[in-house]
């Protein structure tokens, strides 16, 4: 169960995905004075060292950071989250990734607290020494729990401010991941129902993974699902072809701005042919008489050939 390091993955397409819209949303937070939580219930190592010998053995920022640094012409969304990547790299170079602590950190103003749980027993140190150099303000916003997130979740719940973001990411090794996101956002939504919840998933050929989002879906909140497909599923195995971030109670400025966005990842972040990217909304999410349209049309968009049923 403990042999994910996110060290190797580290600014791949699926973090691309799943950090430009956590960096939108932090954004709106900080649209109000009011102060608020973020609650990353998967924390990793916080910030990662793109030269280092882990992440440069799969290389997989290459064909995710690299490829948006590289682009001309950005859509908003995209522009706004390498803002925040490329003031980890002041020198700019982008040797250093920040993950979802990192781009919170950077956003919170000093009344706003960060909550981390990372249950890895090694990363949870390296999580300690990296913040442990991110200074004092940083050290006494967050509290690091070393303690299993799906469970622990509930108990921070609600925020004592009353405005929260919870960031679900876990890696999905252990296919019993699928059902603990179900039950620890049920538990989540019964004692906060307003909070903004933010879900990474993967797409892979499982039938856990369909089976997780077709649940939060029927869930009754406004929801917002963006999928990304980077290239065709590897034949009969389990190797990620694609995520998704499904939010809960997102910011209304979301879906536009992913309406913009998720074209052009798909043809930017693109593998093969196979490349598209799906935008899908809750029906309440938008006013009774567009609901109807939204529905039937969940916004399917491909990009690249029409391709063959997998
Ligand atoms: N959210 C991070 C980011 O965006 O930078 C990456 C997180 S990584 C995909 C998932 C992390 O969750 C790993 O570091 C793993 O050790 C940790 N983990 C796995 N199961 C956990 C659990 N039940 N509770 C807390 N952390 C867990």
């Amino acid at each position: 169960m403990f042999s994910y390091r996110h060290a190797f993955h580290a600014g791949n397409h699926a973090d691309v995905l799943k950090h430009a819209i956590l960096v939108h949303i932090l954004d709106y937070y900080n649209r109000k004075d009011t102060p608020y939580w973020v609650i990353d219930t998967h924390a990793g190592a916080g910030i990662y060292d793109l030269t280092s010998e882990w992440a440069a053995k799969n290389g997989e920022f290459v064909d995710g950071l690299d490829r948006l640094l590289a682009a001309e012409s950005l859509p908003p969304l995209v522009e706004r989250y390498l803002l925040d990547v490329q003031h980890f790299n002041p020198d700019g170079v982008a040797n250093f990734y920040p993950g979802s602590p990192w781009l919170a950190l950077r956003a919170l103003r000093d009344a706003d607290r960060l909550h981390l749980f990372e249950m890895h027993p090694t990363e949870i140190d390296v999580l300690r020494d990296n913040l442990a150099e991110q200074g004092e303000r940083a050290i006494e916003q967050t509290t690091l729990h070393q303690a299993d997130g799906f469970r622990g979740l509930k108990g921070l719940l609600p925020p004592l401010p009353r405005r929260g973001i919870v960031i679900m990411d876990p890696s999905y090794e252990d296919k019993a991941d699928y059902r603990s996101v179900l039950q620890s956002i049920k538990d989540g939504l019964s004692r906060f129902a307003t909070g903004c919840y933010a879900i990474w998933y993967p797409l892979v050929q499982r039938r856990e993974a369909h089976e997780m989002v077709r649940s939060l879906e029927n869930m009754d909140v406004k929801w917002i699902d963006a999928a990304l497909t980077v290239r065709k599923p590897v034949e009969g195995g389990l190797g990620l072809h694609g995520s998704g971030m499904f939010v809960i109670n997102p910011p209304w400025t979301l879906h536009k701005a992913l309406d913009e966005a998720m074209p052009w990842l798909a043809k930017t972040l693109a593998q093969d042919d196979r490349a598209s990217f799906t935008l899908a909304l809750s029906p309440s999410a938008e006013a009774p008489a567009v609901a109807k349209r939204v529905k039937k049309d969940r916004h399917i968009k491909r990009v690249g050939k029409p391709a063959a049923k997998d």
